[in-house]
Formats: structure tokens, sequence, C-alpha cells
């Protein structure tokens, strides 16, 4: 450990790169090089890189501030919290600038949506920790009180697609519920998160509750999940991952939420409104595709195929790459030069294995990190650009004859993350409610999202369970106590 680094200055805003533990901040010799996807040869900043060391350090600090932390109770936390959430609100306009520079995330859609659903996310959880009401019942002649008692340090680790505003949804819960955080943000866009820690200091967050270490996964998110000393770990990221954390929770009996990858079916009825549907399928390249809720299987009722292509194609030429500052741009590049390589490949080997590309397919011929919005018509359901992830602008369009056979394509992935639906038969949404095989499914809508309902994946799209009570519980230990009635006074 050294002393601190310079801060970095992004678009007129100066972020630290240095982790945030114990309430200050702390430098590790090493550094990893942070590029903005939106001009690669522009370095934002030298990172931290935290290693072993700092894990401990992070963790040390985590332990020795829970008990002071747990003991506020949700009264005394939820004004800090709700001060967080408005120091988030009025520091959109940087937060923005930073995150659009280290990550390429449309600026509008930062400033007027992303980053505002951060501080609401410490709000919702502020209350919903302090509407909690014990329960108490009397059976075979005992008191019963299920307590919710917060559980220790939690790790967070998060990935690099919207980092502030998926790291606000895990840190909120395990904070409002009385725990110690450690947030380890991805390395591909890790400024945005620095500027959290921040914030939470400003709020008046007792030190070490809330700490943010910068670094490798493999490195310093390893030694993290590794320690004994946490109680939770909480992970956004791909299944190979989630496997390597999982088995440092099992070695260490710690139970761990992971929200992983999507393949989200996208059905599209005859009885359709077909416009809405080809507007919203058209929007799931949106952030190029770096979205693990879109739904990027078209699987569209036969009868109805040429209309909708026709609409969506209509919808998808509207699209502008460019810029994300520039407030007509509606595609922005991807995160990064590797990232764009593994897209291309899987278009590539598509077309090789005879998919038949419908349009799109090439990186964007003005150079950069932008892909075309890309479709293609698989030889048949196991073509691997059905059946895996791309995380890029790539949809594949299937067809089908009927309910039951739409609702088979659609489960007929390992995935099961999110599902929209287009119809206007209640009887369909319902059959797709009932029977399609993903933690959340939208019908003529997508997004919309009551933070007290559930979210999480089936299969290989995850373990565990975020949103409301549900998080909360997670982030709790959950204890029943009983006492022989009348044996007291
Ligand atoms: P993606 O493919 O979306 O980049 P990853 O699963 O690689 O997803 O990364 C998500 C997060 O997990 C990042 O913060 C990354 O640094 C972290 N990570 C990667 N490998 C490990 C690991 N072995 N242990 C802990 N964290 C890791």
């Amino acid at each position: 450990m050294i002393a601190e680094h310079p801060r970095a200055e992004v678009d007129g805003v100066m972020v630290s790169v240095d982790h945030f533990i114990g309430g200050r901040r702390v430098a590790s010799e090493r550094t990893f090089e942070d590029r903005s996807p939106l001009d690669w040869s522009r370095k934002l900043a030298d990172v931290s890189r935290g290693d072993a060391e700092t894990a401990d350090l992070a963790i040390s600090a985590a332990t020795a501030a829970f008990a002071e932390w747990a003991a506020l109770g949700p009264a005394g936390r939820g004004p800090i919290l709700r001060r967080l959430a408005d120091l988030i609100d009025a520091n959109i306009e940087p937060l923005a600038a930073v995150e659009c520079a280290d990550m390429a995330m449309l600026h509008e859609s930062l400033r007027l949506r992303v980053l505002s659903r951060g501080a609401r996310n410490f709000r919702a959880y502020a209350d919903i920790a302090e509407a909690y009401e014990e329960r108490v019942w009397s059976s075979n002649g005992t008191r019963n009180t299920v307590l919710r008692r917060p559980a220790g340090p939690v790790v967070v680790i998060t990935p690099w697609n919207a980092p502030f505003m998926l790291s606000t949804w895990k840190c909120a819960p395990a904070l409002a519920a009385g725990n110690t955080v450690v947030l380890k943000p991805a390395e591909w866009s890790p400024l945005s998160c620095s500027m959290m820690a921040d914030l939470a200091d400003d709020a008046g967050m007792p030190p070490g509750v809330f700490n943010v270490v910068q670094g490798i996964g493999e490195e310093v998110g390893a030694a993290l999940v590794a320690d004994r000393r946490v109680r939770r770990v909480s992970f956004t990221g791909s299944p190979a991952t989630a496997r390597h954390i999982g088995v440092a929770a099992a070695t260490n009996i710690v139970p761990f939420t992971a929200e992983l990858g999507g393949k989200g079916p996208f059905i599209v009825f005859d009885d359709a409104d077909i416009d809405a549907a080809a507007k919203q399928a058209a929007g799931q390249f949106d952030d190029s595709g770096q979205v693990c809720l879109a739904g990027t299987r078209l699987i569209v009722q036969a009868s109805i195929r040429g209309q909708f292509l026709e609409r969506f194609n209509h919808f998808t030429d509207q699209h502008v790459l460019g810029d994300s500052h520039d407030p007509v741009t509606t595609i922005s590049p991807m995160i990064h030069p590797q990232h764009l390589a593994n897209v291309a490949a899987f278009v590539e080997r598509a077309r090789t294995a005879g998919d038949v590309i419908v349009r799109g397919g090439n990186v964007w011929r003005n150079g950069g990190l932008w892909y075309e919005p890309t479709l293609i018509e698989p030889k048949d359901n196991n073509s691997e650009v059905v059946q895996n992830e791309v995380f890029g602008p790539v949809l594949t369009l299937q067809t089908f004859v009927d309910d039951a056979e739409a609702i088979e394509v659609a489960n007929s992935t390992n995935y099961g993350l999110s599902a929209i639906v287009y119809t206007s038969s209640q009887a369909r949404a319902d059959l797709a409610g009932h029977g399609i095989r993903a933690g959340t499914i939208w019908t003529n809508c997508f997004l919309i999202r009551d933070l007290t309902a559930p979210f999480g994946g089936i299969g290989i799209s995850g373990i565990g369970r975020e949103g409301g009570d549900y998080a909360l519980d997670f982030n709790s230990d959950l204890v029943t106590y009983q006492v022989v009635e009348g044996s007291t006074s």
C-alpha cells in the first residue's frame, strides 16, 4: 500500500482512482489502465490494482464497522441512506459524465433514467427495512418471534454494464439490512463506483460501513470472496465467474446470490400490436445489446413474419450509431475491443455454420468499437447464436405455428432470466406468465419494475432473488425465538 494517487480528471470531474477502505482512500502500488470505449486511444486513468492484502484490509474495516452499523437499526440507518439517495440525485451530471466516458452508455439515458434509479434503490430499501414487522404468534404453548438480524460483512461484485446502477441494486439492500459492504466494481468501468464511495462518505456513512476495492476479478475479487469473515456474497456477472465464486461460498458455507446472463425470448403472437412489438424489438439493440435482460431471440408467429419483419426493419433503420454524448445517437460503442472481437467472432461462426445473416453482421464501417445492429435467422434451434449469450447488438429470428410451440421454443435454452411477450389476449399473457421458464416475464412492455417484486434468474441465469423483502431476507439472519407462554412476566 502506498500514499494516494492523484485524482484523475474525466470530462471535468475529478475522480479518485484508489480504493476506499475504512473511510479513507488507500492506494495500491500496481495499477491497471482504464480506457474509454468512445475513443480507445484515450486513457482515462491508471486505477489502483488491489490484491490479497487490499482484500484483507477491506474485510477488516467492514468487520470492525459492523456492530455499530447493525446496532443503529433500520430507523437509525434510514436517514443516512436517504441522504445518500439525495446526493446521488444532486450529482447526476458528474456521474453521467464519468460513466459515459468510462462505459459509453448513452449520456441522455444516464442523466434521465439510469442513475436516478440508483438513488431510488437506496430510498426504497430504507423504506422497506423500516416497514418490516416482526412476525409474532402463538403455537404449541409458546410465543414465537421472527427477527431479521444483520448478517455481517457482505461482498458485492458487479459487472461493467450499468456499473453504478447495478451496484446500488445490491449495496442498498445489504446496507439497509444492517450489513457492511465491500464493493468490487468491474475493471472495465471502475470509476462511477469510486464516486459512490465519496457520496456515501458525504452522506455520513460511518468509516468501514461502505468500502470500494478496485482491481482484477481473479486477483482481488477472488481474495474477497474467499475471506472467511464474509457473511454474504452478492454477484452479477457471467456463469463462468459464478462457478468460481460458488466454490468459495460453498467452502465457507456462505449464502450467495448470482444474477447471470440471459437469452430472453421475445414472443410476438399474431394478435399483437405489431408496430409496438416491432419497435420494442428494435429497441433490444439499445446499449449495443449489452443488457442481460434483453429479449434477444425474436420468436414470431409464422403468419405475421413478413409484416413483423417489415416493421422491425423500419424501426431498426432509424438507429443511429455514434458518440454517446450526441442526443441523436441510439447505439453506443461496445465496452472493449476484446468484447467487440467476441461479438464479431460469434457472428462469423454463425455465418460459417449456415445461419442466415438477415441484416448487419459487420463491425461498423466508420471504425471504433461499434457493431452494426444484426439479425440472424438460425439454421435451427441448436445454433450457437440461439443457445449462447452474445451480449451485443445481435438478435435471432425464429417462427412458430401455435401457442404450445411458442412456449416450447422460448424454453429451449439453459437460461431463464427474462422474457418479453406481445399479445392482445389475456389467455396468452397468462399462458406465457405461467409457462415461460424465466424469472421476469413482461407482456406488452419491457423493463418496468416494482422494487418490491422478486427479481432473478432460473437455470444458468442465476441463484437467489433480489428485490424488496426477498433481498432483505437474503441479507439478514432470520432468527426465531420462542418463550413458553406464562413462564415469564
Ligand atoms: P463479464 O463477462 O460480464 O465481464 P465477469 O463474470 O467476467 O462478467 O465479471 C463480473 C465481475 O466479476 C467483475 O467485477 C470481475 O472483476 C469479477 N470477477 C471475475 N472473476 C472473478 C473471480 N474469480 N472471483 C471474483 N470476482 C471475479
